[in-house]
């Protein structure tokens, strides 16, 4: 009998081995290797992140292990592209190089744009009364759908709080006048190691780590509390704590009533393709992430690697990769190499690389990205925490709270599910 069994090899279910007790603790991953969503890999003597991570991390219990590992230190400077257009970040305080009636327009809709209240009804609310109608048109609501892969007025609006900037008339003068601004970016630093990609930064977590890969877990009796997997092994828990995603928790858990799989079925999330390219040129580029507004153009967010440590390529070379979105609700329909493709002329389109510059593409696909704040989301995560609660399964992580957490949150997550544990013991 294992005592603790733990569901995903990701920095939440690594977090809670490391502080729970690692010796009692087994976790079973899916992969062929650790770190999920923090994960790092490499192609060709690239390294590659599986997204763009950077840490942000103020928690001292998450910096006095990520800190062990050398890093750098970079002041985050997020760009916009937009038709042909550098434009700093966030748009709305930096209108300064838009055309002067596209300026106008956004100004003029931005005064008229009425009362701010305390509730939205949806995003698309939320976003006019921040930004009036022309600027939540031409960017914010364009860049919804690139992301969270739906209408603005479809989601709701708790998951903002701090990462939309809402500026004072003040500063959108300002800023179509000058291109001097101010940073207003909700994160003053980011850090990333030296070596080895984001996943370097989970290091001191795995000395003696209790793992399992390749065992993706298909079968759970709550009852008889075991665990099958797909080499058809199987495992007796006294303890199981998961953080995989709930609607593939509840999929694989025996006798689940209709009302907790049917809210399952409503909790959505985007999946995610990575196009990740390989250059033979050193400094491609200097932007290290910006944000994509042509709907032409598919990616919504692209960064360099190569730009957040020389250590991710070889020497003379650079890197970039593309994130690009989908859902249940939007698809892209594309093979990996029409994907390819088409970055490759975005890239030219963008004036970032030629053709010739081109060493290699990878395209990954992510299952679960980013959770979508639907407005049922609450109550239908309610019941199914519940339901889980109630069998005793334990969720952590960003899948398993079904949360918009950061890789640090997700830390803390797992962290603080240890903590409660061993008070029960
Ligand atoms: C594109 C993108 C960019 C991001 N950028 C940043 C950033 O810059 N900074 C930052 O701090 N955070 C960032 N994050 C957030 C961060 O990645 C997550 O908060 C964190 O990695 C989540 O960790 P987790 O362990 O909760 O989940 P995961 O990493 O998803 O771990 C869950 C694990 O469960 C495994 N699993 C799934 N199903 C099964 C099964 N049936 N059996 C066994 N194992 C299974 C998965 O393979 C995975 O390894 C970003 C996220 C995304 C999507």
């Amino acid at each position: 009998m294992s005592n603790y069994v733990v569901l995903g090899g990701g920095i939440a279910g690594i977090a809670c081995t490391y502080f729970l007790d690692n010796k009692s603790c087994t976790i079973y991953e899916k992969d062929d290797d650790y770190g999920g969503l923090c994960g790092s890999t490499q192609i060709n003597n690239f390294t590659f992140d599986k997204g763009l991570h950077l840490s942000f991390a103020k928690s001292s219990s998450v910096r006095g292990i990520f800190d062990k590992v050398p890093y750098f230190t970079y002041n985050p400077e997020p760009y916009n592209y937009y038709k042909g257009l550098w434009i700093k970040h966030p748009i709305q305080n930096n209108l300064y190089k838009l055309p002067i009636d596209e300026k106008m327009k956004c100004i003029k809709s931005f005064l008229e744009r009425g009362e701010s209240k305390e509730n939205f009804n949806n995003y698309e609310e939320w976003l006019y009364a921040q930004y009036g109608k022309y600027i939540s048109d031409k960017f914010p609501k364009l860049y919804t759908k690139k992301y969270w892969c739906d209408e603005a007025r479809n989601l709701e609006t708790k998951w903002v709080s701090n990462r939309m900037y809402s500026p004072s008339v003040d500063e959108i003068l300002y800023g179509a006048m000058t291109d001097m601004t101010k940073d207003v970016y909700y994160v003053k630093e980011m850090r990333y190691p030296k070596s080895g990609g984001y996943k370097s930064f989970l290091g001191p977590l795995t000395d003696n780590l209790n793992i399992k890969l390749n065992k993706k877990a298909i079968l759970i009796d709550g009852k008889y509390k075991y665990v099958v997997f797909n080499d058809n092994s199987k495992v007796y828990y006294e303890n199981i704590i998961s953080s995989i995603p709930l609607p593939e928790l509840i999929g694989i858990l025996k006798d689940v009533p209709d009302e907790v799989i049917n809210a399952s079925k409503r909790l959505i999330a985007t999946s995610m393709k990575i196009v990740s390219v390989g250059l033979n040129k050193p400094d491609i580029f200097n932007k290290l992430w910006f944000y994509i507004y042509d709907e032409n153009i598919l990616p919504a967010r692209a960064y360099l690697p190569s730009l957040k440590s020389s250590n991710n390529v070889p020497e003379g070379c650079s890197s970039m990769q593309f994130e690009i979105y989908e859902s249940p609700y939007k698809k892209i329909n594309m093979s990996d190499s029409n994907l390819c493709e088409h970055i490759e002329k975005c890239m030219m389109e963008m004036k970032i690389a030629h053709s010739n510059d081109l060493l290699f593409m990878d395209v990954k696909s992510v299952d679960h990205a980013n959770i979508v704040f639907y407005k049922d989301i609450y109550d239908n995560r309610k019941i199914v925490h519940n339901y889980l609660k109630g069998i005793g399964i334990h969720c952590i992580g960003r899948f398993g709270e079904w949360d918009y957490l950061w890789s640090d949150q997700s830390f803390l997550s797992g962290m603080n599910m240890s903590f409660e544990l061993r008070k029960k013991k």
